[in-house]
């Protein structure tokens, strides 16, 4: 077989894959079970994967179970995301060494093998696209994302079902991923894989396969399995979230969401787009050597916002308000787009379960005047 780009095929299963891309010298994450739970690990063969599982997910509330069949992936995200392995929550920037006339400074260098992120999601991919935005941006780009992007391979997975947490169809960021992967793997009802090839480095490693070229009936049969995952979702963003949010900065839902949020944070580490970081300053003890960290932060953090003489959001309401207005309305002024791509994750790792869609659907219900931005609580 030949695997021209956007060329699709047939697989029985996803074992020849996953050695195909491990003997072309990629490592390979992918879906493990861990703790109850999905996560992203390396794998080594397609026995790794978490093959007959499914998930229970709502607000405040996941749990993974046997699904009582072999199937492969019809489980959909659960509490990691990939830019743990992109932007990893704890980065070396560099480090400094005191000299007899001064110091040294030693950038730190970013070494990340050719690794395949196996499994990905359609709104995974958006959210990926998404953090390209944000720090690969040509005038500020972040060489060591860069680099990571650029040896990063993307198997996608087209997801089957939906849990009741997502919305990805009312972001356009799902559940069919149409681009942004080097090859896409849907699971037919009938059991065999639809394979298709999205790029150059795709079809290399399908070209290392046996597989059959797909039909006309087989495409269909995939289009009908994303399909089925569309429908099956309860939740939705209203259109024009990011107008009203605008025009809802004093509206009276913030304390009451406020009153719920324990400010814990979970919401941002588990959002797949959230890029809120610190810096840390590492001393040793003889004073003669530092070292300068990227730690992941959040805006929930107390001190994220702190400026000489205090933190400029206080309280609760500032924080969250911040966080969602930034996310579905301010994000588009800065990076021409949502940072939200409807995976759902905020609203099921929320220990009280908020959900965002449901605060969404409140601005909508009762719009507010534009607020005076002179009176907002901090
Ligand atoms: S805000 Fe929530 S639903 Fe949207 S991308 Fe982040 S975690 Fe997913
Ligand atoms: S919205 Fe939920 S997850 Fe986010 S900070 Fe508040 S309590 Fe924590």
């Amino acid at each position: 077989m030949t695997a021209r780009t956007g060329g699709s095929f047939i697989l029985d299963d996803p074992a020849p894959l996953v050695d195909a891309l491990r003997a072309d010298g990629w490592r390979v994450i992918g879906p493990r079970e861990g703790d109850g739970a999905i996560v992203y690990d390396e794998i080594e063969t397609a026995a790794d994967l978490p093959r007959g599982f499914v998930d229970e997910q709502d607000g405040g509330h996941y749990r993974l179970r046997e699904s009582g069949n072999d199937r492969w992936f019809d489980y959909v995200v659960g509490p990691q995301n990939w830019k743990k392995w992109l932007f990893p929550a704890r980065q070396k920037l560099w480090s400094a060494t005191r000299t007899a006339d001064g110091f040294d400074i030693d950038p730190e260098k970013v070494e990340f093998p050719k690794t395949a992120l196996f499994g990905t999601r359609a709104c995974e991919i958006a959210a990926i696209e998404i953090q390209d935005r944000v720090f690969d941006n040509g005038d500020f780009a972040d060489a060591g994302y860069r680099h990571r992007r650029e040896n990063t391979l993307i198997v996608a997975v087209q997801c089957a079902r939906s849990a009741p947490t997502c919305f990805c169809s009312s972001m356009n960021t799902g559940p069919r991923a149409e681009a942004g992967f080097d090859i896409a793997l849907t699971e037919l009802e009938d059991g065999g894989f639809f394979v298709e090839c999205g790029s150059d480095r795709g079809a290399e490693i399908l070209d290392r396969i046996d597989a059959t070229a797909a039909d006309a009936a087989a495409e269909e049969a995939a289009q009908a399995v994303t399909e089925q995952a569309a429908q099956m979702q309860m939740r939705s963003m209203p259109e024009n979230i990011a107008g009203l949010l605008k025009d809802s900065l004093d509206h009276p839902r913030w304390a009451e969401v406020a009153d719920r949020c324990l400010s814990c944070a979970n919401c941002t580490l588990a959002c797949p787009t959230c890029f809120c970081s610190d810096v840390e300053d590492v001393n040793d003890l003889s004073g003669d050597h530092t070292e300068r960290w990227r730690v992941w932060d959040s805006c929930f953090s107390l001190d994220f916002s702190y400026i000489h003489g205090g933190a400029v959001r206080r309280s609760t309401l500032s924080r969250y308000r911040q966080w969602m207005t930034h996310k579905l309305s301010s994000w588009h002024d800065q990076f021409d787009t949502s940072g939200c791509v409807g995976c759902g994750r905020c609203i099921t790792w929320c220990p009280v379960g908020i959900d965002i869609t449901e605060e969404a659907a409140a601005f909508a219900a009762e719009p507010a005047e534009p607020a005076d931005a002179g009176g907002l609580e901090t």
